[in-house]
Formats: C-alpha cells, structure tokens, sequence
C-alpha cells in the first residue's frame, strides 16, 4: 500500500514537473516573440528607403488629426534641439518618423557667391556636391562667368548686385534668392555660403521631420546669445530688439509656409528695406523677419556647421550624418573637419573631397575604398 502510494505519489509529481516545464518554455518562447515584435518597430521604420533618403511614402499627418501631428511636430523639433541625441548613431530609437515624404526636387539651394571666388571656391563645390544635385541647387553671384553658365546653365544667376562685401550687397543677394524661391514654388528654402558642402540627403532626412507648410527655420547660431539690435522706426524713433538668428555661414532653411509669411518684409525691394531698419546683414535680417516680427522660433540643429566653430570638434564618425560643413579660418588658425579619407591635406585642403567620397563612394574619381 505504501510502495503502491510512494509510486503514485511519484508518478504526480514528475507529471506536474513536466506540465511546469512545459509552460515555462510556451512563456519563454512567447516572451521573446514580444521582445523581438518590440525590437522590430522602430528597426522596421528606419530600413524604410524613406526613413534614410526621404524617397519612401511615409505617414502624412493628416490622418491622425491635428493632435498627433503636433505630437510628431514637437518630436521632430526636440530632436532638432538635442544635438547628441541627433547625432549619435540613428537618433535611436526615438528618431521621429517622417512627417512629410519629400524629394530632392522639393528642395531649392541657393549658394551664394561672388565673381573672385568662383575659381578658388565655386569649382569646388560643383565637381563635388552640387554634380548631385543640379536640379534643386542655384548659384547666386554678381558677374557674367560664361564657364559657370556652361557647367550648370540657368541655375547661375546673376543678381546684379555689387560685389563688394557690404551689408547692402549682401542683402541684395539674399533678397534675389528669397524671389527666386518664391517663384519656383519648391517646398524648402536652404541657404548657403560658397564654403559649404551640403550631404543633401542628410538634409532631406532632416527636412523630412517637418511640414512644408508649417513654419520652420531651421540652422544653427553663431552666437551664444540673441543678437542685440535697434529697429529704425519712422520719426527718428528706435526700438530695441533681440532675436536669434541661424548663421548663412552655416546654412539654414526655411519652409514655404513661412517664407511665404515673411513675404510683406522679404519680398521685391522689401528684403534692402528691412535690412536697412535694423542695419544687419543679411543671416540677421532673415532672423529679425522670422523671430522678432512674425514671432518664429529657430530650431537649433548641431548639423549645420560654419567656420566660425572649431571644426575638428565635428566627430571623424559622424562626418558622413552632417548637413553642412564648411572650412577656412577660426580665430586666425587654419579650421578644417578632422577627416583622413581619401585624399591628403595637401591634395584636398577643405576636406570637401574626401567628404564626398564618404557620402557618395560610387564617384568615379574616388579611390575604391576610402580609409576612414
Ligand atoms: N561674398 C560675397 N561678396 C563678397 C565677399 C564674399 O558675396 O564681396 C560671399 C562669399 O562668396 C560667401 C559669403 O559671402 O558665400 C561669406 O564670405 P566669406 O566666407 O569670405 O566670409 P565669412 O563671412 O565667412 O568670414
Ligand atoms: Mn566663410
């Protein structure tokens, strides 16, 4: 009777060994089909040709309702706003996804430049950026060059406006760009300096966190500080007036939706006119129209990048992820991006070169494979 007992007793208890067994391993498995579908979301989303390049459909954010839009919007703008976080490998697993899927040929580059620096700068930056993406790019300078007409054709584009380095001229250009812009009825408004290189699909990518259509000025200060001004109000009267402003040096962008707002202080003679008003040059005017009169906020983004901050901060690995970058002189010392790849220093001083070959490795002229 006890053996008989002790054999049942035994027999329970290896079933229910078996039975917990059993169960732990259906919760294990359903445990890690929940941590890979969790894994996955965001994984997906980023494989998404759009997600890299802004060429896939994404979400509008229309379907939602205003309320999950703005949710995204202030996403977009907080990630914007945290240069690590942007910055460090895919954004994480935060990265907002896009708000707008735009195309190159939503966008419109204005390069500004001038009749002495098309040689020594323009030429750059044509045999190297700019060879990808004539369609959206217009150079603005002050004189007839007809090598430059030959190499891009109607997107050279004579201002007219004097060539020196003054505050009215260089407002006259900006106020060409700004109609030009207008004009051509493309989604975003990018400015930039004839030092710059511009990774366009990075900008897409950035852009592409936004709506067209909502207001967006988007670049990077050059201050520490709002910049302190007075405005020239009609009988002699001054107003003080401080506002942030995106640095041209470093390149910025506007949305259409608020360049068409700045139109009554930017468009026609307007642009000189308000230029004038706060006696700026021209970065500081576009920042004076967008914060001070229409109320505006810049986005900050920590992947524009002028020469007037110390370049070689800009991280080696991170190089190919930055929108614009830029070389020349800092604090009376050469500045230039800490990059070995493809070129020497002596061959490639900007390091523009060998920035394009990391961006766009398929170019015949660069060595097969790029040392990073
Ligand atoms: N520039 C110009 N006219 C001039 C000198 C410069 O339009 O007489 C342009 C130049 O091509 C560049 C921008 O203004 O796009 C800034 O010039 P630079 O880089 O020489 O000076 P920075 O302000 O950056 O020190
Ligand atoms: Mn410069």
């Amino acid at each position: 009777m006890l053996k008989n007992n002790g054999k049942k007793t035994a027999v329970c208890v290896s079933t229910a060994a078996v039975l917990c067994l059993l169960m732990l391993l259906v919760a294990v498995r359903h445990r890690g089909a929940q941590v890979r579908a969790e894994s996955t979301g965001p994984e997906d989303t980023r494989s998404l040709p759009g997600a890299e390049g802004g060429e896939a459909s994404a979400q509008g954010g229309g379907q939602k309702g205003f309320s999950a839009y703005f949710g995204k919007l202030s996403r977009g703008r907080r990630a914007a706003e945290k240069p690590t976080a942007r910055s460090s490998g895919y954004a994480g697993d935060t990265a907002p996804p896009p708000a707008e899927d735009i195309r190159p040929d939503d966008l419109f580059i204005a390069v500004k430049t001038t009749k002495k620096f098309h040689q020594s700068r323009l030429n750059l930056l044509l045999d190297t950026w700019i060879s990808r993406s004539k369609q959206q790019t217009y150079i603005f300078t002050d004189g007839e060059d007809e090598e430059l007409k030959m190499k891009i054709g109607s997107h050279a584009i004579n201002t007219n406006c004097s060539a020196a380095h003054s505050r009215q001229a260089l407002s006259c250009k900006m106020a060409v760009e700004y109609d030009k812009f207008i004009e051509l009825g493309k989604k975003w408004f990018c400015h930039v300096d004839d030092d710059n290189y511009v990774n366009v699909r990075a900008l897409l990518k950035q852009l592409s966190q936004y709506q067209h259509t909502q207001d967006v000025y988007i670049g990077k200060p050059s201050l520490d500080r709002p910049i302190e001004a007075t405005e020239r109000l009609g009988d002699n009267k001054m107003k003080p007036v401080n506002f942030w402003f995106a640095t041209g040096g470093a390149g910025f962008c506007v949305s259409r939706g608020l360049a068409l707002k700045m139109s009554p202080w930017a468009s026609g003679g307007h642009f000189m006119n308000t230029a004038e008003k706060i006696r700026l040059p021209d970065d500081c005017t576009v920042g004076y129209i967008i914060e001070s009169v229409l109320g505006v906020s810049l986005i900050r983004s920590n992947l524009f990048h002028s020469h007037l901050e110390n370049l070689q901060q800009v991280s080696r690995s991170e190089i190919h992820k930055q929108i614009t970058l830029s070389y020349g002189m800092f604090e009376n010392k050469s500045n230039i991006i800490n990059l070995k790849g493809a070129f020497p220093v002596e061959e490639d001083p900007s390091r523009f070169k060998s920035v394009h070959c990391l961006v766009y490795p398929d170019t015949p002229w660069c060595p097969p494979q790029v040392a990073l």
